[in-house]
């Protein structure tokens, strides 16, 4: 099973038996505890579940006030907000890309339109056209994993120059956050 399916499960399991040993889940996915501590770190990390001794239990419901992350419980500033519509007209508003790219991953299906900032305009710019730069030395002080989004790639290639890191489509910039969050960073090219 990869780990996203794993990641699945463990959450499926959680919201009906309300808490889980790590040595349980381990047995039940055939899967060194190793491996379950990794899967569960940005479960933990994005506040799908909550650490307790031995395990995790279902995550403190968050005390959210306007304006706060719904992924993180960072304020949100314009300039790396992020937000999601989703059928029914609800509307979530993120951070930034990190905290936005893993929540669309997690909930696709659902999900109508995709809006972000380009970093030097401040202007709208839809998600799935935007260039993202992932790795770069500049330091936004927000999340880790930490991205800058672009309408142009041009302008992405040239902030790359001055601060380095990697320049990603879309999907791309989905692939390699999952990956990380996946605890696999330190394999990374
Ligand atoms: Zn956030």
């Amino acid at each position: 099973m990869l780990p996203n399916a794993r990641k699945k499960q463990i959450l499926t399991w959680l919201k009906n038996e309300k808490a889980l040993k790590i040595s349980e889940i381990s047995k039940r996915l055939n899967v060194s505890e190793m491996t379950i501590y990794r899967d569960v770190k940005p479960l933990i990390e994005l506040n799908h579940a909550l650490k307790i001794p031995n395990g995790i239990g279902l995550p403190n419901p968050p005390r959210r006030r306007e304006g706060e992350c719904p992924s993180c419980l960072k304020p949100v500033h314009t300039r790396l907000s992020f937000e999601i519509s989703f059928d029914k007209k609800q509307l979530e508003t993120f951070c930034c890309a990190r905290c936005g790219l893993m929540r669309y991953n997690d909930t696709k299906e659902d999900v109508t339109q995709v809006i972000c900032k380009d970093y030097l305009t401040d202007k709208p710019i839809d998600a799935t056209g935007a260039t993202y730069l992932l790795h770069s030395d500049l330091n936004l002080n927000c999340c880790q994993q930490q991205i800058i989004t672009f309408a142009s790639r041009i302008h992405a290639r040239q902030f790359q120059t001055g601060f380095g890191g990697d320049v990603y489509h879309y999907e791309e910039a989905i692939r390699i956050l999952t990956f990380e969050m996946d605890g696999n960073a330190s394999q990374r090219n």
